[in-house]
């Protein structure tokens, strides 16, 4: 066992009932084509590797990687790519062939690996993320709820979010302070996401979200005047958080119009 640094965010996970419901979760396959950010000491990847046969681990830790080739060679076929996982070009890596995204993400990076993630979703067929428990309540909550976001529309508009299960703090060594939860992403069909810019997309809604207390008329100042609101069908004395996903679709069109 190697020492887990804070820096990396290493928490690894060593409840064998998890890791178990985990893989199930991922359900992998023989000809899947897995990836794995941050396999660690590879709790979760000698497990999906035995079904899969074959998968990719992207690891910023030079340390853990000799241990990590040496466990894989009895069981499959492990590439593992020492890299920050912000740097990897998932779509060049899928090579035409989308790729399914699992881990137990360091959680000082969990925002910007969604937000990376989304922009290659085409390379990606599914993704299966630990998380803390509080991102993925804020990934999965609905319009009118006080942790409705920025990240909950920017994700629901590109993917099914299913929030899976919790797991507590002592699953992990060293225990993190707080829970975590499992979440699985499912990109939806082309036909179904947004056919509007993703960075004005973004602009609008960091805009709408900023100060959550104001209108939409002011939060939006600047970007788009009341009537432009309204001619959507929205209230500008609205707040964002009472807006459903689709409505900052129908902004982003009203603002590049
Ligand atoms: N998968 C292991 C487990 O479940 O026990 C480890 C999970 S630990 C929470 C996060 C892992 O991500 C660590 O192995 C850490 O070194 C790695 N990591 C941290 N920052 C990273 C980055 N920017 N790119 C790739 N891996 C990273």
């Amino acid at each position: 066992m190697s020492r887990a640094k804070k820096h990396f965010g290493q928490h690894f996970l060593h409840e064998h009932g998890y890791l178990d419901r985990i893989v199930a979760a991922i359900a992998p396959q023989p000809g899947d084509r897995l990836v794995e950010i941050g396999p660690g000491e590879g709790a979760m990847t000698f497990p999906l590797l035995k079904r899969a046969g074959r998968m990719t681990a992207i690891e910023l830790d030079t340390d853990l990687i000799p241990r990590l080739r040496e466990r894989a060679a009895d069981i499959g076929e492990l590439e593992i790519i020492q890299a920050d996982v912000l740097s990897v070009d998932f779509t060049a890596l899928a090579e035409g062939h989308p790729l399914r995204i699992v881990g137990n993400l360091p959680y000082y990076i969990s925002s910007p690996i969604l937000f990376h993630c989304l922009k290659h979703v085409d390379a990606i067929t599914d993704m299966h993320f630990m998380l803390q428990k509080e991102v993925v309540d804020r990934m999965a909550a609905a319009p009118g709820s006080k942790i409705y976001g920025r990240l909950s529309v920017m994700l629901q508009l590109v993917c099914e979010v299913t929030a899976l299960f919790t797991v507590p703090p002592g699953a992990f060594r060293p225990p993190p302070k707080v829970d975590s939860a499992v979440v699985r992403l499912r990109p939806r069909p082309l036909a179904q996401r947004p056919d509007v810019d993703a960075n004005r997309l973004y602009a609008v809604v960091r805009a709408a979200f900023a100060q959550r207390r104001k209108t939409l008329g002011n939060a939006l100042k600047g970007l788009l005047d009341a009537p432009s609101i309204a001619a959507c069908g929205i209230d500008p004395k609205a707040r964002a958080e009472t807006l459903a996903p689709a409505d900052f679709v129908l902004l982003t069109r009203a603002l590049t119009a």
